[in-house]
């Protein structure tokens, strides 16, 4: 793996969720908020930790926004405040810029001004937790960004025959990476292997594509 140089602003509960957890696995992360109280906190459980106001341009470009892989700009409430660093980091030249948003109002801005990724962390996660109540065949979705997910669908009677036959590919827009038979995992399946009903399908695909083979397996 690849180690990732991240730039974390605003340090709520959010912010040093996404902070601490990139470090611990590894990645180089610097860690900012306006508030002196707020860095101390995590002065030891990140790489760099400093005092910055996302607002000031100038603040921005002395921290070289526009060197890290990823800047994840995790303002909630200061609206005002979220949309500026989004810019500044834009406009300094920062390659990917994720961030929060508490509307879908604040989802449209920040889509405009350029923002790479924007997340709403409660509406996305009480999406997620509905799919999951909703599709129980669903064991986890591994949300890859970019509209794209690997998620374990279960094989249903409308799934019959060899996957080279089922041609989920070129029906679908999906590839199979692996399959979860009587608590074995096969990954890499063959295209002569024959899917029972009750097997695992771990697939990857869009959202759009994964939604129409759940709608054609009736689950
Ligand atoms: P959460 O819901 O994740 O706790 P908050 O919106 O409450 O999110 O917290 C955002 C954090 O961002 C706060 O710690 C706040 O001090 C910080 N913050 C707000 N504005 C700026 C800014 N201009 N520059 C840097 N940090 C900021």
């Amino acid at each position: 793996m690849k180690t990732k140089q991240c730039l974390v602003i605003g340090l709520g509960r959010f912010g040093t969720a996404v902070a601490t957890t990139l470090y611990e696995m590894g990645h180089e992360v610097v860690a900012v908020d306006r508030e002196e109280d707020n860095v101390e906190r995590v002065v030891n459980l990140v790489t760099h930790a400093a005092v910055l106001d996302a607002t000031e341009e100038r603040a921005m470009r002395a921290i070289g926004v526009a060197d890290f892989d990823v800047v994840i700009v995790a303002i909630g409430t200061d609206v005002q405040a979220n949309i500026l660093a989004t810019m500044n980091a834009k406009s300094l030249g920062a390659t990917y810029v994720v961030t929060k948003a508490v509307d879908e109002m604040g989802r449209r801005v920040l889509e405009r001004i350029g923002a790479d990724l924007v997340i709403r962390p409660e509406h996305d996660m009480g999406v997620r937790l509905a799919r999951q109540i909703a599709n129980p065949n669903i064991v986890d979705t591994l949300d890859l960004g970019g509209d794209y997910a690997i998620v374990e669908i279960e094989a249903s009677a409308r799934l019959r025959g060899s996957l080279r036959d089922l041609n989920l590919t070129g029906r679908f827009g999906v590839q199979v990476i692996a399959l979860g038979r009587g608590g074995r995992i096969e990954v890499t399946p063959r295209a002569e292997d024959v899917i029972a009903p009750h097997d695992k399908l771990v697939v990857i695909g869009t959202a759009h594509s994964l939604d129409e083979l759940r709608r054609f397996l009736g689950n």
